[in-house]
């Protein structure tokens, strides 16, 4: 977890207040000492640290004798002025369906730009979107063929010259393109240095002006803690920041001070990068990732993901199968598509392993969309190695550009979870679910 040293003092001190019936005042103000502590500790600047101190102890002497319990009440202003040092006023820029959305990257080279913009590629690609990227930085030798390398490992389309040097050209060029060709998202990778500091900006003005992108996105490095606050009012005046991206946030402790110091420039954060890979991201609410950071688990967004794969068609055609003790392929499809939806909550749990990871279940959508509806639906039996089954399984593996033994593992996993499936006919019974509740 992002910040788990600060998560597990402020989990330590709140936790002191579990052992006497009632709770002193010395006891709260030992507890907001600590809390205050781990915070400073984590880079948090001592003076938003003082303020929000205060504006606890306030929240809890206006409380008077409030029915809530004192240690609830205490854990909730603790929980409420850790969001809203999280949380700047103004909100990030929304992404339509309906129209190109411009992104343009801009932050300090070094800062992990160009890795961001794949992270961010690959995790709208994976929802669906129709995502590409740009790339303007003639600068650095090198930065087109590590921005057209992710771009490969993605599968996402890219446009940038290795001869052209002005960067405001390429950025022309790459949008026009992408717009005619009806992108949903188009990413702009820009230089993180110029030959004159004072360019840096300049430039990135100037390809502003010409490719007037929906928004700006500030990538910047978290390892710095609160010295990251004159970078990010710096950028934040000068290119209009929409939202910002914090960078190497893994295992960082001075992660909470960048975090804290990027909402004081009153720039909504929209995700966390936490390693070098590609799934090394995290979107980020304030309210949420405090929540996590408490120990409280994310509930609101595990309630709104069970929601979700509750209402979903697929989820609706798996029940009424499974009430008549029926399991197909597009039921089992189904079943690792919601596992890997509500999959933090397992994972929080502690259970679950790597199966139906993300990278599975982009392959099992290869896979279905070369299906049959006949084999979707259970009309054709593919678990006895026939001929015309074998048959079958090459030409599913050839549509889906998966290795037959991909496909044979699929079938397999599916085969293993049928009988166990089938025989939860009698739990989606009303009265049975009813008891099992109690
Ligand atoms: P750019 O110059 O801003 O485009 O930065 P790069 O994308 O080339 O990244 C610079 C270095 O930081 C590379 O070695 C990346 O692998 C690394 N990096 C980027 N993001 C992260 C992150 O979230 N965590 C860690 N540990 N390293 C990162």
């Amino acid at each position: 977890m992002v910040l788990a040293e600060l998560g597990a003092s402020l989990r330590d001190s709140l936790r002191k207040l579990n052992s006497g019936v009632s709770v002193s005042e010395e006891q709260v103000q030992e507890v907001l000492n600590d809390i205050s502590r781990a915070l400073i500790e984590a880079d948090v600047s001592v003076k938003l640290v003082q303020e929000m101190k205060n504006k606890i102890k306030v929240t809890l002497a206006t409380a008077g004798d409030s029915s809530m319990n004192k240690k609830k009440l205490v854990q909730k202003a603790v929980q409420d002025e850790l969001v809203s040092l999280l949380e700047p006023a103004t909100k990030p820029y929304q992404m339509s369906r309906k129209k190109p959305n411009v992104l343009l990257f801009v932050g300090l080279q070094g800062a992990g730009k160009t890795t961001t913009i794949a992270k961010f590629a690959g995790y709208y690609a994976r929802k669906g979107w129709k995502v590409s990227m740009v790339c303007c930085d003639s600068f650095r030798a090198g930065a087109f063929d590590q921005l057209k390398q992710n771009a490969t490992k993605l599968r996402i389309p890219f446009y940038g010259s290795y001869t052209e040097a002005d960067p405001v050209l390429i950025a022309e060029k790459g949008v026009a393109q992408f717009r005619k060709e009806k992108y949903e998202i188009i990413l702009i990778d820009t230089s993180g240095r110029h030959k004159q500091e004072s360019g840096l900006f300049e430039e990135m003005q100037e390809i502003s002006a010409a490719v007037r992108p929906n928004s700006t996105v500030f990538v910047m490095d978290g390892t710095q803690g609160q010295a990251v606050y004159d970078q990010a009012a710096g950028f934040h005046d000068a290119v209009d920041v929409g939202s910002v991206i914090v960078t190497k946030l893994d295992g960082h402790a001075k992660g909470g001070g960048a975090l804290s110091a990027v909402a004081a420039t009153q720039s909504p954060i929209i995700f966390l990068g936490t390693g070098e890979h590609f799934d090394d991201f995290e979107p980020f609410k304030a309210r949420s990732f405090v929540s996590k950071l408490l120990g409280y688990g994310d509930m609101r967004g595990h309630m709104e993901a069970i929601k979700e794969v509750r209402n979903s068609d697929g989820t609706k055609e798996l029940e009424a199968n499974m009430r008549k003790g029926k399991f197909t392929l597009r039921n089992f499809f189904t079943t690792m598509e919601n596992m890997n939806k509500v999959g933090p909550l397992s994972k929080m749990m502690g259970g679950m392993g790597s199966m139906g990871g993300g990278k599975d279940i982009k392959n099992f959508k290869f896979m279905m969309d070369s299906m049959k509806d006949e084999e979707l639906d259970g009309f054709v039996d593919l678990s006895l190695r026939t001929p015309e089954r074998n048959k079958r399984v090459l030409r599913i593996a050839k549509g889906s550009g998966c290795h037959p033994a991909m496909v044979e593992n699929m079938l397999h996993m599916y085969n293993a979870q049928k009988p166990m499936l089938q025989k939860m006919k009698g739990a989606l019974d009303p009265k049975a679910q009813k008891q099992a509740e109690h």
